[in-house]
């Protein structure tokens, strides 16, 4: 199927295809060692990837939905994680990282939280989720800066690089103001604890839990002042991203049952059913979040609204071709000896991010005409 990709769409997704034959060698080394894909992440950084996200005029390739072509970060995503959904991962949430730098660091900030990335490809990590058992993360403003305390769980990339950024931090003084910091893991007060992450799948996308106690933060670490109007709907506009994720998960199983069906020469008349349903649903999941990222250069809410529904699909059309490409494939593909039984284990993982419910939900609210919130997380 031709989905008019630009020449540069299509370079782009030649230059991932000729890495990710040595990523999916090194995939299950990762994952039984619960490892990070610290030569994945050389390689994409060879190719000027992780700084996919940086404004053009600021040294980075423009991509992401507030860049030059949308598009191209959700199919950088796709097409890593057809090889290996946790390195896509790490890929994406570094490089949302970026995004919100190239919107609201000063060139000094920049300059500073992206060192370690230029100087050695150290990982941006970026983490608002919270352990449901402990006190809200909260901030109180000092003279000089803010003296943070709390946890934060789920922080991918964070033992992968030094800076943190630490999002839904409560105001002590006024919990309804939340501030967004950039904290270094080698401060005092900083303690990241990745021997919590042993999970069943997306293990190599490590995501410890952080402390911070007493932390102080200085003022020049503060990411976004509170109220500015360009900090919001951040996870509305992620969520084409987890949506790309999905389908490089569900694309990169159709793809090897497709192979090993052919050498076995299984193609009886139940399999080719099958098989032809799993690939008209992977199309039209794909036009679908194709169509709600390049919408991004139209209409943000628009697009972030196309972004549930596109998420939405995505979760199911994994789960489609999770059930049926089980039944077509048969037990022995899910020997150790196969990659099958791992982009399994994350597939089932990654697709719990949030609960797809409230993307539904918000569709439908808004096709109500009735409030929605593109960020809803619960
Ligand atoms: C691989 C991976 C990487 C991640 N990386 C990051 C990251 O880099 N940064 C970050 O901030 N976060 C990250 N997250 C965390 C994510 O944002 C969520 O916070 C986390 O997955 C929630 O975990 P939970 O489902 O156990 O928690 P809960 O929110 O407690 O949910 C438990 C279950 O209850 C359901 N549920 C929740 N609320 C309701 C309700 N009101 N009614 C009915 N059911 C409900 C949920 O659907 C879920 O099935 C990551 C998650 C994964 C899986």
């Amino acid at each position: 199927m031709n989905f008019q990709l630009t020449e540069a769409q299509q370079q782009l997704i030649q230059c991932i295809r000729h890495l990710t034959p040595a990523m999916a060698e090194r995939a299950d080394r990762y994952d039984r060692a619960y490892e990070a894909p610290l030569e994945d992440i050389a390689d994409l950084n060879r190719e000027g990837l992780l700084l996919a996200n940086l404004d053009k005029r600021l040294g980075g390739l423009g991509f992401g939905v507030d860049g030059e072509d949308p598009l191209a970060f959700v199919l950088a995503i796709e097409h890593l994680a057809m090889v290996n959904p946790s390195t896509a991962h790490c890929f994406q949430v570094h490089n949302h990282v970026v995004q919100m730098m190239s919107i609201f660091g000063s060139e000094e900030q920049r300059k500073r939280w992206l060192a370690p990335t230029v100087e050695h490809a150290a990982l941006l990590a970026g983490v608002g989720s919270e352990p449901k058992d402990a006190p809200p993360t909260a901030g109180r403003i000092v003279p000089g800066g803010i003296r943070v305390n709390g946890v934060k769980n789920y922080a991918t990339n964070a033992s992968m690089g030094e800076w943190i950024l630490i999002g839904n931090v409560a105001e002590a003084d006024n919990p309804r103001v939340r501030l967004r910091l950039m904290i270094n893991r080698n401060w005092p007060g900083v303690r990241v604890d990745d021997s919590i992450w042993r999970p069943m799948g997306m293990r190599a996308c490590v995501s410890p839990t952080v402390y911070m106690e007493d932390c102080f933060v200085p003022d020049e670490d503060v990411v976004v002042q509170p109220q500015d109007p360009r900090d919001a709907d951040w996870l509305g506009k992620f969520h084409v991203a987890f949506a790309s994720n999905y389908i490089g998960a569900a694309r990169g199983i159709y793809d090897w049952i497709v192979g090993y069906l052919r050498q076995r020469s299984m193609a009886d008349a139940i399999r080719t059913l099958r098989l032809g349903e799993l690939k008209a649903s992977l199309d039209a999941a794909r036009l679908l979040l194709y169509e709600a990222a390049g919408h991004f250069k139209i209409d943000t809410q628009q697009a972030m609204l196309l972004g549930c529904e596109a998420k939405w699909m995505a979760k199911n059309t994994l789960v489609q071709v999770m059930h049926s490409g089980a039944e077509l494939a048969g037990s022995t593909a899910f020997f150790e000896k196969y990659p099958l039984e791992r982009i399994y284990r994350d597939g089932q993982l990654h697709m719990l991010h949030n609960r797809i419910d409230v993307v539904a939900s918000t569709v439908g609210a808004a096709e109500l005409g009735a409030e929605y919130d593109v960020n809803r997380e619960r």
